[in-house]
């Protein structure tokens, strides 16, 4: 096998496998030159939303974009605070800073790297508006008792879901709700390396409430009620007819994805479990991880020697997350920071994320295990 080759992410090899269907529908877009909201835009929202089992889906050209159209549309008001994990992806917080609202920003729990209501709560205010709970890396955070908490202080919910389309979340009662569908608005993004990725750039938002749902359609147009009448100041974000005709040929195959990163994933642990200084990641009694990401703790200040040690073995590593969003020069003037933050100073210290991805072979999985392995001196 040749080693070189190892990838985070394989999308060629993905592509491949389906290549016929996809170059169909591109063709077809082609074809047809409705490369603005032609048909397949909303037979995929249709689609999505079938498969989400949530009332509305909406389309939308990133997602950041989504993000931002949310908080938009939950009418906030300048200096409003929205709660955010510091252990995330900076477009989660940007967007509230783009439009003056407060990013606070609290830890995240140890096991899960998500926010949970307990640390949420401390960190509530006059001033708060709004949280932001992010599925971290494919798992959702526990969203009964933050559904709770925000019901009990009149807050919106807004579900960062772009690295967990797909994950199921249970609540305590066995009721199951895909990730995204359980807040007020549900986000994500198609971008090329998420669990559902498009070719481009692409993004949707979900909701159960139709006066939600129809007002973001209205925000993501420009304001638009009717052609050339606006209620709002909008944006203009759409989701390209190409894009959306591979995403809704993707999606079919959004669950065996899923499955085959869950094997991945499972192999991993069954080969690093029982390696000392390593601390393979967790899964939460109350979600399925669908492993956007599999990320390891490498303690004892060994994680940048082990990345080190992989690449110079041609395996890719990364970390998400180096740098917290506490500690970003970006959010120095406009944000709050709540709590000592202790946990998220640790994880950007140990993370790793080993490749995984739907074209992965067991070869190239016991070639990286073996390497860590040879690392911690176990072989
Ligand atoms: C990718 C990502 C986004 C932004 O999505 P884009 O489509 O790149 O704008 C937002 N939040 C999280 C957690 C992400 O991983």
């Amino acid at each position: 096998m040749d080693m070189n080759k190892i990838q985070m992410v394989d999308l060629k090899g993905q592509y491949l496998k389906i290549k016929p269907l996809i170059d169909a529908a591109i063709a077809e877009c082609i074809d047809n030159t409705a490369f603005i909201n032609g048909p397949q835009v909303k037979r995929f929202g249709e689609n999505l939303s079938n498969y989400l089992n949530v009332s509305y889906v909406i389309p939308c050209a990133n997602g950041t974009d989504a993000l931002q159209i949310a908080m938009m549309t939950l009418g906030l008001e300048r200096g409003d605070e929205v709660i955010v994990p510091s252990f995330t992806y900076v477009a989660t917080a940007e967007v509230i800073g783009l439009l003056g609202l407060v990013p606070v920003m609290v830890d995240v729990d140890p096991l899960s790297f998500n926010i949970t209501a307990n640390i949420i709560k401390n960190a509530i205010t006059a001033k708060t508006k709004a949280i932001v709970p992010v599925h971290l890396f494919g798992q959702c955070a526990d969203m009964a008792p933050i559904m709770e908490l925000a019901k009990a202080y009149g807050l919106h919910v807004i579900e960062d879901t772009a690295q967990a389309l797909g994950a199921d979340y249970r609540f305590p009662d066995g009721t199951v709700q895909k990730a995204g569908t359980v807040g007020d608005i549900g986000c994500t993004s198609f971008f090329p390396s998420k669990n559902l990725g498009c070719y481009g750039d692409g993004g949707a938002l979900f909701t159960r409430n139709k006066e939600l749902a129809e007002k973001i359609m209205m925000i993501a147009n420009h304001g638009q009620v009717k052609k050339y009448v606006h209620k709002y100041i909008g944006v203009n974000s759409r989701l390209d007819t190409i894009q959306a005709a591979i995403l809704d040929v993707k999606l079919k195959h959004l669950d065996d994805y899923a499955e085959v990163r869950e094997t991945c994933a499972s192999r991993y642990d069954k080969g690093l479990a029982s390696v000392s200084g390593i601390t393979i990641p967790y899964r939460v009694p109350f979600s399925t991880h669908v492993f956007h990401q599999y990320t390891l703790r490498i303690a004892g200040g060994k994680r940048d020697g082990l990345k080190k040690y992989l690449e110079e073995a041609g395996i890719p590593a990364m970390i998400y997350y180096p740098i917290p969003l506490n500690e970003q020069e970006a959010f120095g003037e406009i944000g709050r920071i709540a709590g000592d933050l202790k946990v998220t100073g640790q994880l950007c210290a140990e993370v790793l994320s080993l490749p995984i991805h739907t074209e992965m072979v067991e070869q190239e999985q016991d070639y990286i295990i073996e390497k860590i392995k040879e690392f911690f001196k176990e072989v």
